[in-house]
């Protein structure tokens, strides 16, 4: 499983501090993996900070080009410097602020995974979308659309319902169930894939999300940022295992 904070744009280097005394006597189990995702300029303080803990670094976006005159942009061979694990690639609001499409996300997961950073794709249907009830339909063309070709393991999928994230609103149990099958059979030749659930996760509903055999792990946007939570949602994974 893998419990996953995405930090978006909030926190700052002290909150890394924070984070290292509160996670000082949290013992982690090797079978649950912590990744956060703060922003850039903290992610190598991150690294330094965090990895002995063994606490997995990512990066939140990432360019599609190695290098040149693109400015403002990250490249993934600095995020691979910086010892990131993970890189999140077309998070909705990616999507929508910064005009991440399908073909962009394919191209950007192509090249981290040239770098062996492991790309966790966003996925998610709107509200509209849900409401045609063509979910699945559009899950599996985004699918389609983001995943690099060729790709045989290391990729991770971030299921993500738009109208999920950040309002405190989760689809039911069995709708998360059924959509993570359809990616699993969707690309069920990728070894040892992940998908996780994305979306107003928090303290409790966690374990009963935890509980369903197709969501390995979770995506936390508000939840990460207030550290007991996190734990707390993190311990409920490991729970899950036993
Ligand atoms: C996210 O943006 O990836 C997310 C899951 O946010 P939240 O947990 O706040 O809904």
């Amino acid at each position: 499983m893998l419990i996953a904070g995405n930090w978006k744009m909030n926190l700052k280097y002290e909150d890394i501090i924070n984070f290292k005394d509160i996670i000082f006597d949290f013992k982690l189990d090797n079978r649950v993996e912590m990744a956060i995702f703060p922003q850039f300029p903290l992610l190598y303080f991150a690294k330094k900070n965090l990895s002995d803990h063994n606490i997995k670094i990512g990066a939140q976006a990432c360019s599609a080009h190695l290098k040149g005159a693109y400015t403002g942009d990250v490249s993934v061979e600095i995020i691979s410097d910086i010892g990131c694990k993970y890189c999140l690639v077309g998070h909705s609001e990616r999507r929508e602020f910064h005009n991440e499409t399908n073909d962009f996300v394919k191209k950007a997961s192509t090249l981290l995974l040239t770098k062996n950073i492991v790309p966790i794709i966003c996925v998610g249907e709107s509200l509209e979308i849900r409401n045609k009830k063509v979910t699945n339909q559009f899950i599996k063309n985004q699918i389609r659309e983001c995943v690099p070709d060729k790709i045989s393991s290391n990729l991770i999928i971030a299921y993500e319902p738009l109208w999920a994230i950040g309002t405190g609103i989760i689809p039911n149990y069995e709708e998360i169930f059924n959509i993570h099958n359809v990616i699993l059979n969707e690309l069920s030749y990728i070894e040892n894939l992940k998908v996780i659930y994305g979306g107003s996760v928090n303290n409790e509903n966690c374990s009963k999300i935890f509980e369903l055999k197709t969501v390995h792990g979770a995506l936390i946007g508000g939840s990460s940022l207030k550290f007991k939570d996190f734990l707390a949602i993190y311990k409920s994974a490991v729970k899950q295992i036993i």
